[in-house]
């Protein structure tokens, strides 16, 4: 995984990395994709998982952004050990049930097989894969160990691959935790 000063956790399951490009700043929501050049970034680091050709057009933008809208409130609802709405629920279930673009085999001389697909059709494809592994995630095993990161102005989710894992990144909210919890012990008693 590349590494992107834009994006603060990358790396985790492909639907997670997703649900992660909105984050709180101050207690403010941000939109990490924000725009096109946004979202080529985040496709460029993906590029170990993500077979993306040119840059991505606004129609890919607002698909990628309907897929995020799509999984976010299922998985965010899963960390938290709750059901989402229904709404959201049958939102998912919509998007998953749209037919996925026809992939290709591509086979030359020069290059190992690859899976191949119009450019025109990138983003359904990736949304499609993405759903699916939102699913994978919801209904599997994996589904216990979801987790928000512990710090309270954090939203980021994560699989606990490690039972002790509390925070998205110890060298962000890890340490910022225990620079408080370090002040706090230390503050003198006014
Ligand atoms: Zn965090």
């Amino acid at each position: 995984m590349k590494v992107s000063n834009r994006f603060p956790l990358l790396g985790e399951r492909l639907c997670l990395d997703l649900v992660n490009t909105c984050r709180l700043r101050d207690g403010e929501s941000v939109d990490l994709l924000e725009d096109r050049p946004a979202l080529a970034e985040w496709l460029d680091a993906q590029a170990s998982r993500i077979r993306w050709s040119g840059p991505p057009v606004d129609e890919d933008l607002a698909t990628l952004k309907a897929t995020r809208a799509a999984i976010t409130p299922l998985l965010r609802a899963a960390a938290h050990h709750t059901r989402p709405a229904t709404p959201d629920v049958e939102n998912f279930n919509r998007l998953l049930a749209q037919p996925a673009p026809a992939l290709q085999l591509e086979w030359s001389a020069s290059a190992a097989p690859h899976s191949t697909v119009a450019a025109r059709h990138q983003s359904a494809v990736l949304q499609h894969r993405i759903l699916v592994d939102a699913l994978g995630l919801l209904a599997g095993s994996d589904c216990t160990r979801l987790r928000q990161c512990a710090h309270p102005g954090c939203i980021l989710l994560f699989v606990a691959t490690h039972p002790r894992r509390r925070w998205c990144r110890t060298d962000t909210c890890g340490n910022r935790a225990r620079v408080a919890r370090h002040y706090r012990t230390h503050k003198a008693p006014s």
